[in-house]
């Protein structure tokens, strides 16, 4: 067991409001800057849609990320080593500007300096780019006004995979926010497709940093990153990307989007796990193992073998006890609540979400309210609003009955919490139910 210790974020989407403070603080903090204008670090898109940059999640279109080879052995989708030295020649696959999006201002002029007039004065866009007026077409979270709009739903890459009958279900206009950061990939595609070796994981924490007098701009991190949480700053020629905050992290405080997020949603913390087993377990052969494979690698901080494991592996005591407190291993391994997004990338990420249950209204009780009891809720899983199809290709490579354990345990914990705070008696039979 050769133990290493990992930065890793758990999100809570039922919580999520997708007010975007964490995008805002996060660029005001990062990217407040010429040549990243376009860049958001932290995003929070609306689900379905197509995301940020624009069907990144198609990873056929974009090449990024790994995939299990001939021989069995992980490779990057770019292919063979001869194909990889080719294309660092050629041009990098990555999305275009109109992608992410063109990053405008308002003529405010216009609206301080108007004569006194029947209508009210309008502030109209311009680009930052070319600072001429512009239309605009798509932005970072374009798909925030068209939440489950049928003519949305054709080019949402997630959708795509499912099936006619669920892309019906749609039509029963639903909605919820997925905020998205660089995963730490504990198996980093950006960092082994950059032929500078300017990307690096740090060995203390995991978190993944860009060199920047190392960088020389292939941009090929940029293709292979499957997430897309990597950018190109055009004013400088170099790569950037999220860097969970790390001169915060190291004096003990927060990532900027944790401490601002409105909804508490956000859970940061230390995890340990075993590097031997990496490799092996993002090449599993099947996509539906891929969750099991990497809970596998993350290691019991309490457990005696592991505290003595990392001691020798040169884990300072703080950096153990940290991982002891950390809720992320719970979340993760104790409670198997939180899932990863796309474990089918097979980077292994390390920010994970408990899936949303809501909205369960009126899908369980005549009262209009959510599940008042237990039996409730397990019955009315099968016909939550969001489709746990969806749910699934995006956290278990689509596997439904993963997805269905989780949100029956929010559910049951959500009933358990109701009984406590209106002072009636706890229902055991949920510990029972739930296993
Ligand atoms: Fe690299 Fe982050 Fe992309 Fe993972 S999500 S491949 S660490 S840029
Ligand atoms: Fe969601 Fe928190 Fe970001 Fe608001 S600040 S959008 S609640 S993650």
């Amino acid at each position: 067991m050769r133990v290493m210790a990992q930065m890793g974020m758990v999100m809570n989407l039922d919580k999520c409001i997708g007010c975007h403070t964490c995008s805002v603080t996060c660029k005001q903090a990062w990217t407040n800057r010429s040549g990243v204008e376009y860049v958001w670090f932290n995003n929070v898109e609306t689900r379905p849609g197509q995301g940020y940059p624009r069907t990144y999640e198609d990873q056929e279109k974009w090449r990024g990320g790994w995939q299990v080879g001939r021989n069995g052995r992980l490779q990057l989708r770019t292919g063979s080593r001869l194909k990889r030295l080719l294309q660092i020649f050629s041009s990098p696959v990555q999305p275009s500007i109109n992608d992410y999006y063109e990053p405008w201002t308002y003529d405010y002029e216009t609206l301080t300096n108007a004569p006194v007039q029947e209508h009210t004065p309008v502030a109209r866009p311009r680009s930052l780019l070319t600072n001429k007026p512009m239309n605009i077409e798509w932005s970072a979270n374009w798909d925030d006004n068209l939440g489950g709009a049928p003519e949305l739903t054709q080019d949402d890459p997630v959708l795509k995979k499912i099936s006619a009958e669920i892309k019906d279900k749609f039509e029963q206009t639903y909605m919820f926010y997925l905020p998205r950061i660089c995963e730490h990939c504990i198996n980093p595609s950006c960092a082994a497709s950059c032929p500078s070796g300017a990307i690096y994981k740090r060995e203390e924490d995991g978190i993944v940093l860009v060199d920047q007098d190392r960088c020389r701009g292939w941009r090929q991190c940029v293709t292979g990153c499957p997430y897309k949480k990597i950018y190109f700053n055009h004013r400088t020629g170099k790569a950037e990307k999220c860097t969970f905050c790390f001169p915060r992290v190291e004096v003990g405080i927060p990532t900027v989007c944790s401490e601002t997020c409105v909804g508490r949603l956000r859970y940061i913390g230390i995890v340990l796990y075993d590097a031997d087993k990496v490799l092996e377990a993002a090449s599993t052969p099947d996509d539906r193992d891929l969750y099991a494979a990497q809970r596998s690698i993350l290691l019991d901080p309490h457990d005696p073998e592991v505290i003595r494991a990392a001691e020798q592996a040169g884990i300072s005591r703080d950096w153990i006890e940290s991982a002891q407190r950390s809720p992320i291993y719970a979340l993760i391994n104790r409670f198997e609540v939180a899932l990863p997004l796309h474990p089918e990338y097979r980077t292994m990420p390390m920010v994970w979400y408990i899936p949303p249950l809501s909205p369960v209204v009126d899908a369980l009780t005549d009262t209009g309210h959510d599940g008042e009891d237990v039996g409730n809720i397990f019955g009315a899983i099968e016909s939550l609003r969001i489709p746990v199809e969806y749910l699934a290709e995006l956290f278990t490579a689509g596997d439904t009955n993963l997805v269905t354990g989780v949100l029956k345990k929010l559910g049951a914990m959500r009933s358990y919490m109701r009984d406590l705070n209106l002072g009636r008696p706890a229902d055991e039979s949920i510990a029972t139910a739930i296993g």
